[in-house]
């Protein structure tokens, strides 16, 4: 048996993914130092940890008329239709992160959100389709944030 050292949990997806990002040259300097200093220069590996450690309480101003509330995160269970190598598959997902006022009730799903999570939803079943594994009806939006 191998020894591994730290680092993220074995997958069967070895970094198999190029996430491009742009930054000044302030905030790349900041992520080779601290690479350095976290993570023997790493800069993969940090951002990992940091993407796994980040969370955020996240408000929205209510838009209701006459409503100044601040929404908050809350939770519902929200189908996805896919179209999956032209067939139709809708997926339950649980515990999708909406926003809604305290106040007055209204709930407000952010559009691009939304659509990012449809995207990985769809791609997610590509590859289990590629895995050949049978297509899940229902999904946990936290099994998705997690590794
Ligand atoms: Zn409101």
């Amino acid at each position: 048996m191998t020894k591994r050292g730290p680092g993220r949990p074995i997958s069967e997806n070895k970094k198999s993914v190029h996430v491009p990002n742009r930054m000044t040259r302030e905030e790349a300097r900041m992520l080779r130092l601290k690479a350095a200093l976290y993570t023997g220069t790493n800069t993969s590996e940090l951002i990992r940890q940091a993407v796994v450690a980040f969370d955020k309480e996240m408000t929205m101003p209510c838009m209701e008329a006459g409503c100044h509330s601040l929404m908050l995160l809350k939770t519902i269970s929200e189908p996805i239709m896919l179209n999956i190598a032209g067939v139709h598959h809708e997926v339950l997902l649980h515990e999708m992160p909406i926003y809604e006022c305290p106040n007055c009730g209204n709930k407000e799903l952010d559009v691009k959100f939304a659509a990012e999570v449809e995207k990985v939803v769809d791609e997610e079943m590509g590859f289990m389709l590629n895995q050949r594994k049978d297509l899940p009806t229902e999904l946990n939006f936290r099994e998705l944030i997690i590794i």
